[in-house]
């Protein structure tokens, strides 16, 4: 296993979008502080492209948001409008030429795109615009949705993004800044969130409400399956760009990945997360001294089990929150340590005791096997495994980095198989109608494809993660450059 272990075997958002329209204000410094909000959503680069009403300018980077930015490269984004992106690397590398925003030459000017979300028709795209003569500089999947936008925008932008939308497949969330104008658009199964609202005298959007709070923004609703907000000097508008059959919502996002204080479809992720937690404890109750967290994402579902069963919560591990992924590479004796670089335990709390462990997901179960070892190393009497994702069984083709089937434990083991795995003494998931329950919201609104293989967007025969990437005798390194 390559990495740290915690970092390998977390599911990963692909991406965290945002778009400001805000008159009289420096948007470059308004993006900045939303996209430090959106840093859970990607920590491999991150970028802002401005506009002040004339000219586009970008400024991209690998790292995180705080050590890209600061007042010198701040001052060379000038204008009101800005869009903004954080970024995980699930298609293409972690290279800065697949750093987003994108800039692109169109015939309004130059424009920027972010994207959060994986098309499933990418490599048909991408052979037949290579064939019409387009020259492509990145690897990713977003760079499609620029050049397609770009070919059309002789229609006017709105026109282009509806005809980008008819030709792209899978899940998107996009926001779009061209000199004088953001666009931002949804897919038409609403998989990837995107919320709409005001800031000061202006408009933006972004991927969760917590990006809103950072800059007094005032979240007002979420931009609908297969819709696009137009922002310009004359307000802020909606229109149906593309029909919409049903929404499908990823159900992770509740489960694990939208940060605790936003809100979804008018729901609190955090209270969301406790209601998993008291579900969890109806279904797969549990005899324990003691309800223990895996921090920070198993908290608020820790309480929720704790509260239901009469158990006492106490945290037993500390998270050390300054641990990202960064240009020091741990080395090999590290990288075997795993866990521990990011876990502390506190052996005052764990001797001795029976324990309910409660955590947000099982992927590959790396992880999971390492935090039972260390709290069995501390002398934990006996572990109870309890975990609010029901399990994952099937891969994700729309934007969330989980492995590829062969990976996924519940794929290949039973559930009795994985609990001797990770070395715990039971082992419980929640259910699919647990979770939405919890959630508040009909299973029918959701995405589901990676708990029962039910795909919202037909996923094609023999597709795989891997074949998400083109080959590189698809690329060019010559052509229009990103930033
Ligand atoms: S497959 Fe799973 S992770 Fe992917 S969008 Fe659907 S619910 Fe979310």
């Amino acid at each position: 296993m390559s990495g740290d272990g915690w970092h390998e075997d977390r599911p990963k958002e692909e991406c965290g979008v945002i778009g400001l329209f805000s008159p009289g204000s420096e948007a470059s410094r308004l993006a900045f502080f939303s996209l430090y909000a959106l840093q859970h959503r990607g920590q491999e680069s991150a970028g802002i492209a401005v506009s002040d009403g004339s000219q586009v300018h970008t400024e991209l980077g690998l790292g995180l948001v705080g050590q890209i930015f600061d007042e010198s490269v701040l001052a060379r984004l000038p204008g009101h409008m800005a869009v903004g992106h954080t970024r995980y690397s699930t298609t293409g590398g972690s290279e800065l030429r697949n750093a987003q925003p994108i800039q692109c030459t169109s015939v309004v000017g130059e424009i920027a795109v972010a994207h959060n979300g994986n098309l499933i028709n990418s490599r048909e795209l991408r052979a037949e615009l290579i064939a019409e003569g387009e020259v492509f500089n990145a690897t990713t999947d977003s760079e499609i949705i620029a050049r397609l936008i770009v070919r059309n925008l002789h229609l006017g932008p709105e026109n282009a993004v509806a005809a980008t939308m008819r030709r792209i497949e899978g899940a998107y969330a996009v926001a779009v800044l061209t000199p004088d104008r953001l666009l931002a658009f949804r897919d038409p199964n609403g998989i990837r969130p995107l919320v709409a609202g005001e800031v000061g005298d202006g408009w933006m959007v972004a991927s969760e409400t917590c990006a809103f709070w950072p800059v007094g923004g005032v979240p007002r609703r979420q931009v609908g399956p297969g819709e696009v907000v137009i922002i310009d000097g004359r307000g802020m508008r909606f229109a149906q760009a593309v029909p919409s059959q049903r929404e499908a919502r990823c159900l992770f996002e509740f489960i694990y990945f939208a940060r605790p204080d936003s809100r979804m479809y008018g729901t609190s992720l955090y209270r969301a997360r406790e209601r998993m937690g008291e579900r969890l404890a109806q279904e797969q109750p549990a005899d324990a001294d003691i309800v223990v967290p895996v921090p920070d994402s198993g908290i608020p579902a820790a309480l929720g089990f704790s509260r239901v069963t009469g158990i006492p919560y106490h945290e037993a591990m500390i998270k050390n929150r300054y641990i990202h992924r960064t240009f020091i590479q741990p080395d090999q004796r590290m990288r075997e340590l795993g866990v521990q670089m990011k876990l502390a335990p506190m052996i005052e709390e764990i001797e001795g005791r029976s324990l309910v462990l409660v955590d947000d997901s099982i992927v590959r179960a790396t992880t999971t096997r390492q935090i039972v070892k260390l709290l069995r190393d501390c002398g934990a009497r006996s572990i109870h495994v309890r975990i609010t994702a029901p399990p994952i069984r099937h891969p994700c083709f729309y934007g969330i980095d989980m492995s590829s089937r062969g990976e996924l434990a519940a794929a290949a083991m039973t559930i009795d198989e994985i609990a001797c795995h990770i070395g715990a003494d039971s082992l419980g998931y929640l259910t699919i109608e647990g979770a939405c329950e919890a959630v508040g919201q009909p299973m029918s609104a959701f995405c589901l494809a990676c708990f029962n293989g039910n795909y919202p967007v037909p996923v094609p025969d023999g597709l795989s993660k891997d074949a998400l990437v083109p080959d590189v005798g698809q690329l060019s390194t010559l052509g229009p450059r990103a930033g």
